[in-house]
């Protein structure tokens, strides 16, 4: 794992969070965009050495309409940059821990995303994030 990229903020209504991030928190908001394959719409900011991720749900689907039905809105999850995703989960794998997709699934910007079992990491859902050599 190379740093911690960027912790991810399940939230209802993006636009009203963004006002209270850029407004009120002072953060820089980098990008807005959706992801159809996670089925969410997510914003970036930036806070110096890490971004926050704020994530809504498109629908009544998939992780993040789970997780704010479940446990409201707040932090969904922690996000470790690779630079070899499908090298790193091979290498989880051989040590018994289980990730949660077959394969990588893509992320915002381009980018390649896996996350880890949370109960493996004790309560913790941590994702795997290789960036596009795009940048962002
Ligand atoms: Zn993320």
């Amino acid at each position: 794992m190379e740093k911690v990229d960027h912790i991810g903020i399940a939230v209802n209504n993006l636009e009203q969070k963004i006002t209270y991030y850029t407004e009120i928190l002072g953060l820089k908001l980098l990008n807005i965009e959706e992801v159809p394959s996670q089925n969410v719409r997510v914003a970036f900011l930036d806070a110096g050495n890490v971004h926050i991720e704020l994530l809504e749900p498109l629908s009544d689907e998939g992780a993040i309409y789970k997780h704010i039905q479940k446990r409201g809105e707040g932090i969904q999850h922690v996000a470790f940059k690779v630079s070899d995703i499908n090298h790193k989960m091979q290498e989880l794998r051989e040590k018994n821990v289980r990730i949660l997709s077959e394969q990588p699934v893509e992320g915002a910007g381009g980018s390649k995303a896996a996350f880890i079992h949370p109960k493996d990491s004790f309560g913790v859902l941590y994702e795997l994030y290789e960036k596009s050599s795009k940048g962002e």
